[in-house]
């Protein structure tokens, strides 16, 4: 018999699951070098839905001779065809990467969310179709690099090792391939040890797309081979996505040794919210600033600054919003929180969210049902949140929101700019100059006004302080794969 859900706000739902064998599962895969997939030399994982807490499939891991062999096979095709190759012909392999990304958008979006957790919402409506967009940008920019503002003949970098995080598996994957290929480079990627399944599946399109062997190698594995290929002496450029700790070590590591570095970490973003700004409005960016992927998201507004004036009735109306959010399976398109990635991260959540609590804040969250397996944190609101505390200072990297209030625009400023980090920001408010004078104050280094979380491949992406240099996207995000 069909379980049918209620809502608090009286709509009914019946389950509405897409089907996990669109993904097509295999039960093993392998690593990807020299443009074929053969068994890694570590020791094989197993990755886990963590919906469920159930093995998907068992996936092999890199060594560091796997990862020689990956920069040699790169080198080589660095030196013998992609370099050489006109950019004409280079967008072509990339048009290619994008259709067959789209072709297969079910597949992987399905894939996507049983890999990491992600509603299938948005694994169907963000991540995949984000990724094809990358690849199509870039692909438009591969023969005009000479326009592209970087002098009139600007070159390739050589070998690019990208290390990237769990949380947009597939569309940090196209973040740094994309450009990386458009622009010359050829690529040792390595995905996050929690969820490589579309990236390998990427390898497997890249393959299928005819690409020269070599161009792009994915070596799945642990910190251990993040650290072998960022070490590794044949590459000539990093580019990692991650945490501001490892971030940290990485840029130590390669410190006088001549690579190229660019750096996406973490963040915690202010969202400010004026008192004339449209509340509805402002509340469905609040809701998306920091419930989008269960608040696994380097730029979430996860500190809401709210006007002093308005404070009762905006966390009333959030209250009452978050109360119509439905947590559960992953691939039941209602869904709107899924799951956590993994037990680590749940921990770490749950460790934070006391820490609030044991200095004082409040914390609320609306009744919602855990399932009993997997892991899971609902949606929470903690009020009342002095500056100093952890929540108001520390990435929490979950649904997590800590909130604080401001008088004066000027005190607003103080306030979001008061943190380590500067990776984005958002100001809802209905007068166009102060969105102006807040964006030229504010350190962050995307700024929405009357939005938050949007994502457009043209547009350039990246950080201030602690959240790590160099952009990715648009224009901008060439020039981190270009020696001009
Ligand atoms: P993490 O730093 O632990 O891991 C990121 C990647 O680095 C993984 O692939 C991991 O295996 C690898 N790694 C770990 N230690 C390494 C080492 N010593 N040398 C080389 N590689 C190593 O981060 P995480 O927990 O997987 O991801 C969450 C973090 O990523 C958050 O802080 C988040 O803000 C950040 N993030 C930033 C952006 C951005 O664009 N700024 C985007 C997404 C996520």
């Amino acid at each position: 018999m069909t379980e049918i859900a209620k809502s608090e706000t009286g709509f009914v739902y019946a389950p509405a699951p897409e089907s996990a064998g669109i993904a097509r599962l295999k039960p093993a895969y392998e690593i990807f070098v020299g443009g074929e997939f053969r068994p890694g030399r570590g020791e094989a994982v197993k990755t886990v839905n963590p919906a469920n807490e159930e093995p998907l499939a068992e996936v092999a891991e890199a060594n560091a001779a796997d990862v020689d062999d990956a920069v040699t096979a790169a080198r080589r095709a660095y030196e013998d065809v992609w370099a050489k190759l006109p950019g004409s012909a280079r967008a072509k392999y990339l048009f290619r990467i994008a259709r067959a990304i789209q072709e297969r958008g079910r597949e992987l979006a399905v894939l996507e969310s049983l890999d990491n957790g992600k509603p299938i919402r948005e694994s169907r409506d963000v991540d995949i179709p984000t990724a094809a967009a990358h690849f199509f940008y870039y692909a438009g920019w591969a023969d005009k690099l000479g326009y592209a503002g970087f002098g009139p003949d600007p070159r390739p970098i050589g070998v690019a090792g990208q290390v990237i995080p769990w949380n947009f598996p597939l569309l940090m994957a196209a973040w740094k391939i994309a450009p990386a290929l458009a622009a010359g480079n050829t690529v040792v990627l390595k995905p996050a040890e929690t969820t490589p399944l579309t990236a390998l599946t990427l390898a497997e399109i890249i393959a299928e797309c005819d690409l020269p062997p070599g161009v792009v190698n994915v070596l799945p594995g642990g910190p251990a081979v993040g650290q072998a290929v960022v070490e590794h002496p044949g590459i000539d450029k990093i580019a990692f996505t991650g945490s501001t700790a490892v971030g940290k070590q990485i840029q130590r590591s390669v410190a006088a040794s001549g690579k190229r570095l660019s750096l996406e970490l973490g963040g915690k973003a202010a969202n400010i919210v004026f008192d004339d700004a449209p509340l509805d409005q402002a509340i469905e960016g609040i809701v998306n600033g920091i419930f989008f992927n269960q608040g696994h998201v380097c730029c979430a507004g996860s500190r809401l600054l709210v006007q002093e004036s308005i404070h009762d009735e905006l966390v009333e109306s959030l209250r009452d919003r978050l109360r119509t959010l439905r947590l559960g399976d992953p691939l039941d398109k209602n869904t709107d929180i899924g799951a956590i990635n993994s037990a680590a991260q749940l921990a770490r959540i749950r460790e934070l969210s006391d820490s609030g609590v044991a200095e004082g804040a409040d914390r609320w969250s609306p009744e919602c049902t855990i399932p009993e397996r997997g892991f899971w944190f609902p949606p929470t609101l903690f009020t009342g949140v002095g500056q100093a505390s952890r929540i108001a200072r520390e990435e929490i990297f979950g649904p997590v929101l800590s909130v604080l209030t401001f008088r004066t625009p000027q005190e607003a400023v103080d306030k979001a700019n008061n943190t380590p980090y500067g990776l984005s920001a958002g100001i809802w408010t209905e007068k166009g100059s102060r969105i102006l004078w807040m964006a030229n104050q504010l350190r962050a280094g995307v700024v929405w006004a009357n939005t938050f979380n949007r994502f457009d491949p043209a547009s350039p992406f990246g950080g201030y302080k602690e959240s790590g240099f160099g952009r990715e996207g648009g224009r901008h995000g060439l020039e981190a794969y270009l020696a001009h």
